[in-house]
């Protein structure tokens, strides 16, 4: 296949300064694939790199949830790996620090991410370790398949959490992860009992099949909810210190806190009631590789999980600055999506 030598790339080259640029073509390492990139979504994280909020190294390519197509490969790939249909694994652990021999690569402080640390996605193509580009059907949707990446956030989430099946688990914040929580967790047999202040956010979460959904904004409020719906463990998807509070106020007896989201103020513990409950709290930070990606994948092609139908139709990357934007300022129901196919 013959490979132009410039592309399309969304530039970030300092905070709100992102730009449409022509650029080279990454040339694949050894042990690396060329990716024709089809669609990316946007997600929170792409809105705290463009604002600044979150440092990088500049010029950046912003892009994790990444799919697309292999079009070359580097000299230590099998290159019958071409013309695959694929979905990106966006973060590499470096696979020999004492963290990744402890199976916690996803905290590797080594680690590479792509779109973060490494050019991403928002680009005609993007070069990715051939162990981090998994192979998808042609059968699968597109947003399904642009949908695999935060969808393992939430798998990883609840399995890290050790929850027994059939229990009763609380959602604090049904944005773009809290609504994939819910999804993962209803398909694998949970009653989950959701806690968000948009009206339309509670409806998309009822309508994926949560048992209830509240607006209750203070610690007691929720308590009440929690206990009478026997709430076992409580995820904090809001990303919010306000409700990573309330989760730490509101939680039952025994139950355990889950958090997702990452708020930057501290929040307060009171250590008699934290051990008189009986509670427990721990961070979830994306995904282990490769087994959470593995598992994602497996559930969305074998028709157990749908997470597409939380992303809006694919976009053209002349309409991305907008749409940071408009996620900026909540202004969105749907994940976006932007689509590098030529119109
Ligand atoms: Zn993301
Ligand atoms: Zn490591």
């Amino acid at each position: 296949m013959h490979l132009p030598t410039k592309m399309r790339a969304a530039v970030l080259h300092g905070p709100r300064m992102l730009r449409i640029e022509s650029v080279s073509v990454p040339q694949p390492a050894p042990d690396e694939v060329l990716v024709a990139v089809d669609v990316v979504g946007l997600c929170g994280s792409d809105v705290h790199c463009y604002t600044g909020e979150r440092s990088m190294e500049y010029p950046m390519v912003l892009g994790h949830e990444i799919t697309g197509r292999i079009v070359a490969t580097g000299a230590e790939v099998q290159t019958r790996r071409l013309g695959e249909r694929i979905v990106v694994e966006p973060n590499i652990p470096c696979g020999q620090c004492t963290l990744c021999t402890r199976k916690l690569g996803r905290i590797c402080t080594h680690k590479q991410s792509i779109g973060l640390t490494r050019w991403g996605g928002l680009a005609d193509y993007v070069a990715v370790p051939d162990r981090f580009a998994w192979s998808i059907p042609e059968t699968l949707t597109l947003r399904d398949a642009a949908t695999i990446e935060p969808t393992t956030v939430a798998v990883h989430a609840l399995s890290h959490a050790q929850i027994a099946s059939g229990a009763t688990i609380a959602i604090v914040g049904c944005g773009g992860v809290g609504l994939l929580v819910a999804i993962v967790a209803i398909a694998q047999g949970y009653r989950v009992v959701a806690i968000e202040p948009n009206e339309t956010r509670r409806r998309a979460v009822l309508a994926a099949g949560a048992t209830c959904a509240f607006a209750a904004r203070n610690a007691q409020e929720a308590q009440i909810i929690f206990e009478q719906a026997g709430v076992v463990a409580i995820f904090e998807c809001a990303g919010l210190s306000i409700t990573a509070q309330l989760c730490l106020d509101a939680a039952p007896q025994g139950s355990s806190i889950v958090l997702v989201g990452m708020g930057t103020e501290d929040v307060a513990l009171n250590p008699l009631r934290f051990v008189r409950n009986e509670l427990a709290m721990r961070g979830a930070l994306i995904y282990e590789h490769p087994e959470d990606f593995a598992r994602t994948i497996d559930l969305i092609v074998s028709g157990k999980l749908a997470p597409g139908s939380t992303a809006g139709p694919p976009q053209p990357l002349e309409n991305l600055t907008t749409l940071l934007e408009a996620m900026e300022v909540g202004k969105l129901d749907v994940k976006p999506l932007i689509t590098m196919r030529p119109a």
